[in-house]
């Protein structure tokens, strides 16, 4: 057990003092090299895309945070996945959830499938049949935009009974380490998209992922610094910063979204609502086990079909009209026409009548203003 709470680490885990200043805050150590004392002797820095302090700050801050030993950041959550799926060979396999990130399914479909990956995608993982067993086990829980739930625990249980293991990366972008925590549970690779919830101001983007495995650990940081898609000293500071309001802003955001939640379920143009703490939500019981509560996504069906949809997303006022998530700002958009136009025309295709909201940390009232507004007016 480590010895801090998890509010307490996310605000001082890997940041000590600086020792040369005594700054509280960790400075941006915008260098990209480091003075060696002689050939080969230094202070465990030589080259910035191997290792800035900044960055080895957030990268223990977020192994703790995740329960993990080992973190690692990178430039981009985009950037994290492909140094999971660079791990992989020709004629490996991937076993994915359907229902993924636009992003992610793009990278394995259009830049990995060529070197020779399969790559499936299922909704019910412990109930399919296995022709091989998958190198890896791609799990994002809750899904992007349906808010669908796996359960980690049981999947990594299963993969337990499977020779080779495979491999299991959970994409923790929408839970956040402070709602889930899926090495805890299992899984070998916790990867973020520190972009959205972890920075949570909307001003910066940047990936990251922690470990448990120092094998792994060492492979994975090999291939950070081989392909060197690192993020810069400016960003993960700000990520830093971030990170130490994370549990304050996931309770409101949480709070605001379970709101939002029901007052959608309660409306007469909505025809379906997606989100995982609803009392509702046949998954709720997963959503109990595994999350601290339901976050701060919601998507739903509009009534109106996809110019109704159209029509909303265009009509909010503090609701405002973009993709990504995750920052203290609501943000509104159509999955299907703006962030997940790489599954038009796959299995994975989401009906473009969906809205997906990110809902933020302003006051509750006001956005339940702000939606009644805008369904009147669409
Ligand atoms: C945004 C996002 C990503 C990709 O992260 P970037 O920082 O945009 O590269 C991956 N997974 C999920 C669930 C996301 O929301």
């Amino acid at each position: 057990m480590p010895k801090w709470k998890f509010d307490t680490l996310a605000i001082h885990a890997g940041q000590d003092a600086d020792t040369t200043t005594g700054a509280v805050m960790t400075p941006i150590y915008q260098t990209s090299t480091f003075r060696q004392r002689a050939v080969g002797e230094h202070l465990g820095y030589e080259y910035a895309r191997t290792a800035n302090p900044t960055r080895t700050a957030l990268e223990a801050n977020l192994a703790a945070l995740e329960g993990g030993r080992f973190g690692l950041a990178f430039a981009s959550g985009m950037a994290a996945t492909d140094a999971v799926l660079h791990l992989l060979e020709p004629g490996d396999s991937i076993l994915a959830v359907s229902d993924l990130y636009g992003g992610t399914y793009r990278i394995m479909e259009q830049v990995y499938r060529q070197y020779g990956l399969e790559i499936d995608y299922v909704s019910d993982l412990l109930g399919m049949q296995l022709v091989k067993t998958p190198r890896l086990i791609w799990i994002e829980t809750p899904t992007n935009p349906m808010l669908r739930l796996y359960d980690i625990e049981q999947i990594c249980s299963w993969a337990d009974s499977l020779s080779p293991r495979p491999l299991i990366c959970v994409d923790n972008t929408f839970a956040t380490p402070y709602l889930q925590q899926p090495l805890l549970l299992g899984a070998d690779i916790s990867l973020h998209s520190t972009t959205k919830y972890l920075g949570g101001h909307s001003d910066v983007v940047g990936g990251a992922m922690a470990l448990k495995d120092p094998e792994l650990a060492e492979r994975l940081s090999f291939l950070q610094n081989a392909v060197g898609a690192v993020p810069g000293p400016l960003d993960c500071f700000l990520i830093l910063r971030g990170i130490k309001t994370l549990p304050l802003r996931m309770e409101r955001h949480a709070a605001n979204a379970h709101a939002v939640a029901q007052y959608l379920t309660r409306h007469e143009q909505v025809l379906q609502v997606f989100y995982p703490g609803l009392e509702t939500n046949p998954q709720v019981e997963i959503a109990r086990r595994q999350m601290r509560n339901g976050g701060g996504m919601v998507s739903f069906i509009h009534a109106g079909g996809e110019s109704g949809a159209r029509k909303f997303v265009e009509s909010t006022e503090l609701f405002t009209l973009a993709e990504s998530l995750g920052g203290v700002e609501s943000l509104i958009e159509i999955p299907a026409l703006m962030t997940h136009t790489s599954t038009t025309q796959t299995p994975l295709a989401v009906d473009p009548a969906l809205i997906r909201l990110s809902v933020g940390i302003e006051a509750a009232d006001d956005l339940l203003q702000d939606l009644e507004g805008a369904f009147r007016g669409s």
